[in-house]
Order: C-alpha cells, then structure tokens, then sequence
C-alpha cells in the first residue's frame, strides 16, 4: 500500500523519532506549526477515525498513553499541550493513516472555525 505514515512505520521513509513502543510510533512533524509538534501514530493502517473498529480498542488506548509518553519526553507535561485529530476533508486531513497530533510549547490559539 502506497501509504506515507506505513513507510515511515516500516523506516522506508526517515523520520525523526520521538517515542516508539510494539504498536505505537510517534516522530517531529516535518512542518511544525507549533515550539512542539509530534504525530504520534499506530504502526498498523487505520485510515482515519472513521476506521476504528471495537477489535482495536487496546490500539486506541496505547495511542492515548503514548500521547502521556510524548508529553513527558518533548517537556510539556506540566505546560500543556493539545491533542489532535483531522477526520476527513473538511477536517483538513492530509495523510489518510491515523495521527494525533501533539501541539505545545508554547501558548496555542483558540479552537475555532476560520
Ligand atoms: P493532517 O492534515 O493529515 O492531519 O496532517 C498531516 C501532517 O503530516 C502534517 O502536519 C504534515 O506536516 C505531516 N507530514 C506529512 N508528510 C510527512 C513526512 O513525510 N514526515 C513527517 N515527519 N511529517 C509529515
Ligand atoms: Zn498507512
């Protein structure tokens, strides 16, 4: 399958890791838009939100730990951070393999439609 964040999984295409656990991989956007941005992704192929299934429900919380994990690691645990996910087109979702993206470091606008 011709999928950018599968690549990167498999280490076909670089990335610059952050965290890395059985099923979890998370690495530095390539475009930050923020101090801090992290993808943080499932090694196997979701493609967006829509896919979840109940047979991935573990997946789901590791990607939530792993989120913890990122926090701690990139140093805004006690700064704050926001977690996020782009589902489909209105969302603005780019990359069709499942990513939350981890944004902090610094203080973040408001969270509204423009
Ligand atoms: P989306 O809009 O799908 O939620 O976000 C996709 C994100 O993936 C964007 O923030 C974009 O900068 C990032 N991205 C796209 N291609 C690559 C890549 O090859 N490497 C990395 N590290 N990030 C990428
Ligand atoms: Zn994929």
């Amino acid at each position: 399958m011709d999928c950018i964040f599968c690549k990167i999984a498999q280490g076909i295409i670089p990335s610059k890791k952050v965290y890395e656990n059985e099923h979890v991989l998370a690495f530095h956007d390539i475009q930050p838009a923020a101090e801090v941005h992290t993808l943080i992704i499932p090694k196997k192929h979701i493609a967006s939100h829509n896919e979840w299934d109940t047979v991935d429900v573990a997946l789901l919380g590791e990607l939530m730990l792993a989120a913890k994990e990122v926090a701690k690691i990139t140093g805004v645990t006690e700064s704050g951070y926001r977690l996020i996910n782009n589902c489909g087109a209105d969302a603005g979702q780019v990359v069709f393999h499942y990513h939350i993206h981890l944004l902090g470091g610094q203080t973040l606008g408001g969270l509204v439609p423009n």
